[in-house]
């Protein structure tokens, strides 16, 4: 089978980690802070703080923020469930906000359209998680403008995106929101094995986040709130959480970083040779808005209706013939738990119409030639029927 995505390894890699394995620290030594120095110094963000996944970093994100019951967190609902999870974690309420038909991320036209109405009812989200889907940022610029109006916290869910630009900038630099969230599952652009990382240039966000990631506890004198007893001394001031990184990981990630240009522009390499291939087709290739550079996570076709091409049975037929396409994503609101809190399909119709014709299909820097042709060849037959 032919995967959708997958880590490459190293015998870099292999070294640093086996290198961690036979040092003082497997967690809380030297390699956590060098892998945030590497990727804040990669994203120009002043600070950054890695934890166990990017569920944790939202987590985190959503605490220091200071969501809780009573507040509210929109999102798109073309995402994974954990853009919208963490702000349940934090008791608070979800709402979602439709996509952009070309873009399939969260369209910023909605949104102003939405806030309007909340604004009226006295409902404004305290937070709004734009995740930039396939590693193409949203138009942030748009959405810090309704964010200033409306006064909103912006979390980035950049899952997708590390190695992505935008307005040429490194997606990350926190230049347009608050936090920024980045995965280091092995699908993803660069792997830690599980990871996750928050960036912001806030000094006292990255300090909540610290503790949050760390059970609430604080070293910090400047922090304490008594006087200590000892040298020994350490105080929990908030409920946190046991989200920290392992070195193991760390170093892992510290090695990958190495590659990521190189990684993102392998991406392109294959996208280019994709939309190239496909172009006779009756498909959708994915849509790059000239403010964008992608990171490439994924690569969607959309099944253009008119082709009259069943979706599920082109999807089987790929399966069948050895390549692991996916779905990114079931709309979130369509989940049974997101149905039990009262939202229902229909609600989100752009989000319900993509997610009718959409397939992710294999997207990875060590994809071979003749892993591309068999898809190209597969595909265009699942497609003639
Ligand atoms: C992968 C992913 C997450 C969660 O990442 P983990 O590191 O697996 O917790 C969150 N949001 C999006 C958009 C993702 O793709």
């Amino acid at each position: 089978m032919i995967p959708y995505g997958r880590q490459e390894i190293t015998q870099a890699d292999v070294d640093a980690v086996v290198a961690v394995l036979s040092s003082d620290f497997l967690t809380q030594g030297p390699q956590v802070p060098a892998f945030e120095a590497k990727v804040t110094a990669y994203c120009g963000a002043r600070h950054g703080v890695a934890v166990n996944s990017a569920t944790s970093a939202l987590h985190i994100a959503c605490l220091a923020l200071g969501l809780g019951p009573g507040d509210r967190l929109w999102t798109s609902p073309i995402t994974f469930v954990a853009s919208s999870n963490c702000a349940l974690y934090c008791g608070a309420e979800v709402d979602f906000v439709d996509i952009d038909p070309n873009t399939y991320n969260l369209s910023p036209v909605a949104l102003a359209a939405k806030l309007d109405i909340a604004e009226r009812e006295g409902r404004l989200p305290k937070i709004v998680v734009p995740v930039h889907l396939c590693g193409q940022s949203c138009e942030m610029a748009a959405i810090r403008a309704l964010a200033d109006r409306y006064g909103f916290a912006i979390i980035e869910d950049a899952s997708h995106a590390i190695g992505g630009r935008y307005r040429g900038e490194p997606v990350g630099n926190c230049r347009y929101s608050d936090i920024t969230v980045f995965s280091f599952h092995p699908v993803k652009i660069v792997t830690t094995a599980e990871g996750g990382l928050a960036t912001t240039n806030s000094d006292h966000l990255a300090e909540r986040m610290q503790l949050f990631r760390s059970h609430g506890i604080t070293r910090d004198t400047k922090l304490m709130t008594m006087p200590a007893d000892g040298p020994w001394s350490y105080e929990q001031i908030a409920l946190g959480y046991n989200y920290r990184m392992t070195e193991l990981q760390a170093a892992l990630g510290v090695s990958q970083m190495d590659r990521i240009d190189a990684y993102v522009a392998r991406r392109h390499e294959i996208a280019r040779a994709y939309d190239r291939l496909f172009a006779d087709l009756p498909l959708v290739t994915p849509f790059q808005h000239p403010d964008t550079y992608s990171g490439l996570h994924l690569y969607v076709v959309r099944i253009k209706p008119e082709a009259g091409v069943d979706h599920r049975a082109a999807f089987e037929a790929l399966r069948a013939a050895g390549i692991g396409v996916n779905l990114h994503y079931i709309p979130v609101h369509t989940q049974p738990y997101y149905r039990d809190l009262g939202f229902a399909p229909g609600m989100f119709p752009e989000a319900e119409r993509y997610y009718a014709e959409a397939i992710s299909l294999p997207m990875y820097p060590t994809m071979d030639d003749d892993a591309l042709t068999h898809v190209v060849e597969s595909v265009t037959k699942a497609i003639a029927g």
